[in-house]
């Protein structure tokens, strides 16, 4: 079964991903802030990630990037979960190494989209071996000045 761990520091939408998630028959892990998702991703090893951008402790942005300078995690396929719906946020949140991007409050067919594309890429990518080593290099150049989380964080506990 394919584990997904949630990354969500707000319960009632941690269970609406859960539902939705164990719907389409997922295993579902969770975790409540930042540090507790980098420790989850290590520890139990899930084949991906919905990461959430607002969170206590350590948030999305600090997440992703450690989580793409590590050899071992680099590979991971994260959808960042957000309530950002201003132009252009989605871009910057791509750019800064996510694999995909839901908006808040997330409906079933995107959720199922999202997941069903991202697996299968990262299926390809697995069958085709090589090229992995290459990806979080290429993705860390492309980020050059991208603003700091701080600054492109302007919605707090979102
Ligand atoms: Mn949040």
């Amino acid at each position: 079964m394919i584990k997904v761990l949630i990354a969500e520091d707000n319960a009632v939408n941690r269970e609406l991903l859960r539902e939705l998630l164990e719907l389409r028959g997922y295993s579902v892990l969770e975790a409540c802030d930042g540090q507790e998702a980098l420790q989850m991703v290590e520890q139990s090893r899930p084949e991906m990630l919905l990461l959430d951008i607002g969170m206590p402790v350590m948030d999305g942005f600090a997440v992703i990037q450690r989580i793409r300078e590590n050899p071992r995690l680099a590979t991971l396929p994260v959808v960042a979960v957000t309530a950002y719906a201003m132009r252009g946020d989605q871009e910057r949140i791509l750019s800064c190494g996510f694999d995909g991007y839901l908006s808040k409050p997330v409906n079933v067919s995107s959720l199922a989209q999202e997941l069903d594309r991202i697996l299968a890429k990262d299926s390809q990518a697995v069958n085709r071996g090589q090229d992995h080593e290459e990806q979080p290099a290429k993705k860390a150049g492309a980020v050059g000045g991208t603003a700091s989380a701080t600054e492109i964080n302007p919605f707090g506990s979102t």
